[in-house]
């Protein structure tokens, strides 16, 4: 306790609560706690929300459920290693294959805490949460009541959540912009944050003479836990508004993270892009080499469309609307250049330290004089959910593969299309293998069915573990996705230095895949908007053209045509640490 509490708390008072908690020392923490950090009542406002949802959010801080908080990160342990296999990414970028090395936590960490998390299958945990024997055992139970019922999932959609929609939101920014602070702080002020995490941040951010890191760290926690191979608390990046519950893709602490960010961006909705007010730090990240362009580049390439921007730690310039405005006007222009329409893109003043203008309309004297706008919470809530491709066959992409102990294996990922229930046969692509759903979990809770534009765990059986991988498919067994190794594409290409040139070797990143491949052929140059062919067969595509080309991979890749399946076909290449084109599938040769 003392490690958690540091010297904040009176010895009495711990030994009170020990006392009181029958030696329980997690409960008597969370007594301690629960005493200590009573929220404010803007707090209060937020978690107490109606919906069912945010009750059990409300209950996730209960100490009852102390247990909660260490089963998520037992329960979903990746197998040491696990992903990388099969995957041969050149070794001297190491970032590119960030997200391939989850997987390193060695399981003697868990076998101490095992014990403890396993013998409470039917405490008031929610989903993943849950041990493994606990999903072993309340899945199937839920299957055999509805297995297998011919769904209107249109219908069963619109029910779901208390009526609320699902919508995968990707943080976005320059490195320091605020991105973990303003992201942090947000899931406090909603009461998401586990107040034992915050409290133990604050003291030890203190210590360090670093308060204003305590809201970063939070996140940043649940990114070296991901690096760790342990599955981030889900809780931690669930988070509603009015009328949508968010899940949060990815974590934002990451600070050099454009490959983990295109994987985050491949599956999210929307974006918020996070810009640093302060003078000269805006005009940093904004220009040739900071990365407020190319993640905004890369977000719309891959097919995000709305855009909350952040023009983050406003405290910095105390308020200025001129300086609002002038960084509004600027990222306009760029923004819109880049494909966002002007009414897809709102900005927001923040400022992530204080909590000014996150949750609540910020009262700050400086700011109210001239914005009445929305706070970010509600300019989150405006984003209009998109159109799920529910009736499509299956898809799902493999971003994360572990094992529990009870049968079986899980896979997480976003359903791009189509719906899956309990009890399907699913193929597996690569290996081609067919395996059965035995549980579907979606933010925290088992589910019979879970459907396109959910981000699911599946618990699947009949396929070994070590066919796998991240990046792989999973999708309809009568409508199963295309492989190839050739295939044609229509590319964009970024501002690049040195020309393309045919047989260049780039990196394919899809979905949450990356694969080797090479530009085989350079078939033509074509008109932006037209698509008109200017040149057939050029020698090389420089930065800014539109191009048809064909690419090779050295091994089969699942893809689909865009026409077919806009969020499978769109692809983006990197070479030598940079993106140097998005594209579009255009043709599969073989
Ligand atoms: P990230 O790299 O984008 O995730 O940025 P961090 O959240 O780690 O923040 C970088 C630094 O900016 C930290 O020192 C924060 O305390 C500081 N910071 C973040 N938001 C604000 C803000 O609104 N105002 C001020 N003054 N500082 C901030």
């Amino acid at each position: 306790m003392r490690e958690v509490l540091g010297e904040s708390v009176l010895e009495q008072i711990m030994v009170d609560a020990v006392l009181k908690c029958q030696y329980d020392a997690c409960k008597a923490l969370d007594l301690v706690l629960s005493e200590e950090c009573k929220p404010t009542p803007e707090i209060k406002n937020q978690v107490a929300a109606p919906s069912k949802k945010s009750t059990e959010g409300r209950a996730r801080e209960q100490p009852a459920r102390v247990d909660a908080d260490i089963i998520p990160k037992v329960a979903k342990m990746t197998v040491s290693g696990k992903q990388i296999t099969g995957f041969n990414i050149p070794s001297a970028n190491t970032d590119e294959n960030d997200h391939l090395r989850k997987g390193a936590v060695p399981n003697e960490v868990f076998p101490s805490v095992m014990p403890e998390a396993s013998p409470k299958p039917n405490s008031a945990c929610p989903g993943p949460s849950l041990t493994e024997e606990a999903t072993a055992v309340q899945t199937p139970s839920k299957v055999s009541t509805k297995t297998r019922q011919q769904l209107d999932v249109k219908v069963e959609l619109e029910k779901r959540q208390g009526g609320k929609q699902l919508l995968n939101l990707v943080v976005i920014g320059h490195v320091d912009a605020g991105k973990s602070t303003l992201m942090g702080h947000v899931l406090y002020l909603l009461g998401n944050v586990n107040k034992r995490v915050m409290h133990k941040y604050e003291q030890e951010s203190k210590k360090a003479g670093k308060a204003s890191f305590a809201f970063a760290w939070v996140l940043d926690e649940t990114g070296e836990e991901r690096e760790r191979g342990v599955t981030m608390d889900v809780g931690m990046t669930k988070f509603e508004t009015k009328t949508k519950v968010i899940t949060l893709m990815d974590a934002p602490g990451h600070k050099d993270f454009i490959p983990n960010m295109i994987t985050g961006a491949a599956q999210a909705d929307v974006a918020i892009l996070v810009v640093d007010a302060s003078r000269g730090e805006f005009e940093a990240g904004f220009e040739a080499g900071g990365q407020t362009r190319e993640h905004a580049l890369l977000v719309r390439s891959l097919g995000v469309t709305q855009l909350a921007v952040a023009v983050n730690k406003m405290d910095q310039v105390n308020w200025q609307p001129e300086r609002f405005k002038e960084i509004s006007n600027k990222l306009g222009q760029f923004l819109k250049q880049a494909g966002f329409k002007d009414s897809d893109v709102a900005y927001v003043p923040t400022a992530g330290l204080t909590g000014e203008n996150l949750t609540t309309r910020s009262q700050v004297p400086g700011l109210r004089t001239w914005y009445n706008g929305p706070c970010l919470l509600e300019q989150i809530d405006c984003f209009k959910s998109p159109q799920r491709p529910v009736e499509k066959p299956f898809r799902l992409c493999v971003s994360d593969v572990f094992k529990d102990q009870g049968s079986g294996f899980n896979v997480t990922g976003k359903i791009e299309a189509g719906y899956v229930q309990t009890g399907d046969r699913v193929l597996a692509v690569p290996p081609n293998e067919t395996c059965t759903v035995k549980g579907i979990t979606l933010h925290e809770e088992p589910l019979d069915w879970a459907a396109a534009g959910d981000h699911v765990i599946l618990t699947v059986t009949g396929v070994d573990i070590i066919k796998i991988n991240v990046g792989c498919i999973f999708c309809d067994q009568k409508a199963p996705i295309k492989t190839c190794t050739r295939f044609r594409a229509r590319v964009l290409i970024f501002n690049i230095e040195i020309p393309i040139t045919q047989g260049l070797p780039v990196l394919l990143h899809y979905q949450t895949l990356t694969e080797p491949c090479s530009i085989r052929k350079l078939v033509s140059i074509l008109h932006k908007s037209s698509g008109e062919v200017l040149k057939k067969r050029p020698k090389c595509l420089t930065k800014g053209q539109n191009a048809l080309i064909e690419l090779q991979t050295q091994r089969p890749v699942s893809l689909e045509l865009y026409k077919d399946f806009k969020e499978l076909g769109r692809f983006m290449l990197r070479y030598g640490g940079s993106t140097i084109a998005a594209g579009v599938v255009t043709e599969i040769k073989e």
